[in-house]
């Protein structure tokens, strides 16, 4: 599903399914921030209250613990994402007509459709 660590390929690979509907944007770096780095945040201060380390120490601690911790679940996420939206057939506000036309010149061509 993924070219490179969050580019989602073009077509899979094994059922050739288009990927071209694929379009998370920012929803992975919105759910890695409101759910890991929030629970993240939880941790820190409680090692902080807990333990009462120096603040260059919990600096240190900190924020590679925030950057690993925000950026390792942004591919899982975002392939989550991409499934939501195909099993939903989530398309953009107001561009039905495009992909009403998209599908047309995919079955002419003869290959996949969205529809699972
Ligand atoms: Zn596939």
């Amino acid at each position: 599903m993924f070219s490179s660590w969050l580019k989602v390929t073009d077509k899979c690979e094994i059922c050739g399914l288009d990927y071209r509907f694929a379009s998370p944007d920012d929803g992975p770096a919105f759910f890695s921030l409101c759910v890991v780095a929030f629970a993240l945040l939880f941790v820190i201060v409680w090692l902080q209250v807990a333990i009462g380390l120096p603040i260059g120490l919990l600096f240190i601690i900190a924020i590679p613990l925030m950057a690993v911790g925000c950026i390792l679940p942004l591919r899982p996420i975002k392939g989550w994402l991409v499934a939501s939206q195909f099993v939903n057939k989530a398309i953009e506000a107001g561009t039905e007509q495009l992909w009403t036309d998209m599908h047309d010149r995919e079955d002419e061509a003869g290959n996949g459709r969205l529809d699972p």
